[in-house]
């Protein structure tokens, strides 16, 4: 995800007081204020334990981070669907999707899953990021043996991901 395409600033409620404070042009740190995102070196981060890197000359201002916008707008970038499914392996194939999200997670804390729906046979999941979808699409066809669809929009910028037992 290019940080230079997210728009966040219109979406920042005003007035808010570290606006008010800081102004414009001086900010060093952004965090989310919903999750542990930290922005910083042009790029979101996980925010570290000991928080070593704000000292206090550090100005930081708090905004919903990519990912937490595209969720609370309910949008996604990524959707996999199972089809098929055999239920026998079904408990393994979703801990092997949750285990592939919380890796993407831990390595960008902008890859995530949205949500996994389970409406009757098939199961869809959604996620922040097209790519960890496609990751996702790829590891269940390599360990179950699926036929792997893969299909990006026209823009390339949202994917949707088959896996067919
Ligand atoms: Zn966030």
């Amino acid at each position: 995800m290019n940080p230079k395409e997210t728009k966040f600033a219109p979406r920042i409620p005003k007035p808010r007081k570290e606006e008010a404070e800081f102004g414009p042009g001086k900010i060093d740190i952004i965090m989310c204020k919903n999750c542990d995102s930290v922005y910083y070196k042009k790029s979101w981060h996980h925010r570290l334990e000991d928080h070593k890197q704000f000292s206090e000359d550090k100005r930081i201002k708090f905004i919903l981070c990519p990912a937490c916008q595209m969720i609370k707008d309910k949008k996604y970038e990524g959707v996999v669907t199972l089809e098929n499914l055999p239920q026998e392996k079904r408990e393994e194939i979703l801990n092997l999707v949750k285990n592939v999200g919380k890796r993407g997670f831990k390595n960008d804390p902008m890859d995530r899953i949205i949500e996994i729906k389970k409406p009757g046979e098939q199961i869809e999941i959604f996620t922040t990021e097209n790519k960890l979808a496609v990751i996702i699409g790829k590891q269940i066809k390599r360990a179950f043996k699926g036929k792997l669809e893969i299909k990006w929009s026209h823009q390339e910028s949202t994917v949707r991901v088959k896996v067919t037992f």
